[in-house]
């Protein structure tokens, strides 16, 4: 592991920061920020977010990796990373276009036609379009290889009917990114078929679902009868299962390096000593107190553990090779370290940690994350199933044992939702 940029890569670093301290005001890492899960912006929030990609664009700093025939920077995924520590600095407005230019994105650059990237990339990284990912349902979550939502194909099109679940920025999205199921007779993994969607067109209805905090992040999408030019399949019929993976690994990616930004217990920490030095236990100062200070100190050296495991995965990619589980280890670690922040945060709250928002200590940060960190240990994958990765690839234990790989969907033993199409 080598935490030190290469020479080359402390350039592109002085350069990336000069621009964008020329352009944003630099983030308080004092300020409380709203949580990941809170709301979707409104339509100022919105456009401001257009606005800021669509000038990063025009100065050749939008999709640092991306091929610039497709409107990117041709960087390699090392500076791209190092741009994504270095726009952390700065404050920006909310990250609402992410998905396109992170794992979706990254998904069609390696499975698009070269049509549909010309169609598709450039005006992601001009901000015009904001995208989600259309994967889970409510028979197939973790086990999304189980999923329902019907696609047949009729002439040049497809007529495509069922329901997705938790879909992160559906309310807002202009396009979304789907997997459907094209062949039930066949083996689950292998009668996926995957599909751009106009998120805006008849036959689409997305409905808010309430996360506990009362925010409004994520939706339910219906489709009924949705007709889907073949020109918008990506990847070969009923190939979804390979297309998706990609997907799914580019997310378990951001997610394990994002870790080395600074974004993951830093701030939280912050937080937490900043309450202890206002509170009091047993007559003194929460500072003073050696419990609170265990506490503190084994928090941090967690943090640590958790941002050095993000350098390796970083380490991994830089030298040319396939990030492995440690981006499991990164996600499912900073969500239980994130909790149990959060409980001592409330413990030396005492009774004030029944007030909420700007009543609150910390204008509520405590007691928003509360709500917020069961999110974190389900979205992306479950504890349990990020568990499973690191027992399977890095442990090498036997396989968890699953209904055999070959039984046709159709015949899977599974809860209601699949019906056959009309
Ligand atoms: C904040 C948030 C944002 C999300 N955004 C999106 C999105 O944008 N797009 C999208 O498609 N989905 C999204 N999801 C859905 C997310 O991917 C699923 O919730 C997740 O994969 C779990 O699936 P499930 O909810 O169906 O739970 P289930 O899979 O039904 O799991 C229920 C419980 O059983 C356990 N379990 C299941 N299978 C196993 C197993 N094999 N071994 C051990 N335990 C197991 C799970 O760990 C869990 O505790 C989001 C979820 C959240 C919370």
């Amino acid at each position: 592991m080598d935490f030190r940029d290469s020479p080359d890569e402390a350039a592109f670093r002085r350069q990336a920061r000069a621009w964008l301290e020329a352009n944003a005001p630099l983030r308080d890492p004092h300020q409380v920020e709203p949580g990941v899960f809170e709301n979707w912006p409104d339509a100022a929030q919105m456009q401001a977010a257009r606005d800021w990609q669509r000038r990063k664009h025009d100065a050749g700093w939008a999709g640092v990796f991306w091929p610039p025939e497709y409107g990117g920077r041709g960087g390699t995924i090392m500076q791209q990373i190092i741009w994504n520590q270095e726009e952390r600095r700065v404050l920006t407005p909310p990250a609402v276009l992410l998905m396109g230019q992170g794992h979706v994105g990254y998904t069609l650059l390696a499975h698009g036609t070269a049509e549909q990237k010309q169609r598709w990339l450039p005006p992601t990284l001009r901000g015009e379009y904001a995208w989600c990912q259309l994967f889970s349902e409510p028979g197939a979550g973790s086990d999304f290889a189980a999923l329902a939502c019907a696609a047949r194909r009729e002439g040049d099109h497809w007529r495509i009917r069922g329901e997705k679940i938790w879909i992160s920025d559906g309310a807002y999205a202009d396009v979304g990114f789907l997997v459907t199921r094209t062949d039930p007779d066949g083996p689950k993994h292998k009668g996926l078929t995957c599909f751009v969607v106009d998120m805006r067109a008849p036959g689409v209805t997305v409905r808010d679902v309430r996360h506990p905090n009362g925010g409004s992040h994520f939706s339910h999408v219906r489709f009924d009868d949705l007709r889907v030019p073949d020109a918008d399949r990506v990847g070969a019929v009923d190939d979804g299962w390979r297309v998706a993976l990609t997907t799914l690994m580019y997310e378990r990616f951001f997610v394990g390096a994002w870790g080395s930004s600074g974004a993951f217990g830093g701030p939280q920490l912050r937080h937490l000593i900043e309450l202890a030095g206002r509170c009091e236990v047993g007559g003194r100062p929460a500072l003073q107190d050696d419990a609170v200070r265990q506490r503190l100190a084994a928090f941090t050296v967690r943090a640590r553990a958790i941002e050095h495991m993000s350098y390796r995965v970083l380490t991994t990619v830089s030298q040319g090779g396939i990030p492995g589980p440690e981006g499991s280890i990164v996600k499912m670690e900073f969500a239980r370290l994130s909790q149990e922040m959060t409980n001592l945060g409330l413990e030396l709250m005492g009774p004030a940690a029944m007030l909420d928002g700007a009543d609150a200590p910390l204008a509520g940060v405590f007691q928003a994350a509360l709500l917020e960190n069961p999110c974190m240990r389900i979205a992306g994958g479950t504890d349990e199933i990020q568990r499973t990765i690191i027992a399977e690839r890095l442990l090498g234990l036997p396989q968890e044992s699953h209904v055999p790989r070959d039984l046709p969907f159709r015949d899977l033993p599974r809860g209601g939702g699949w019906r056959p199409m009309a």
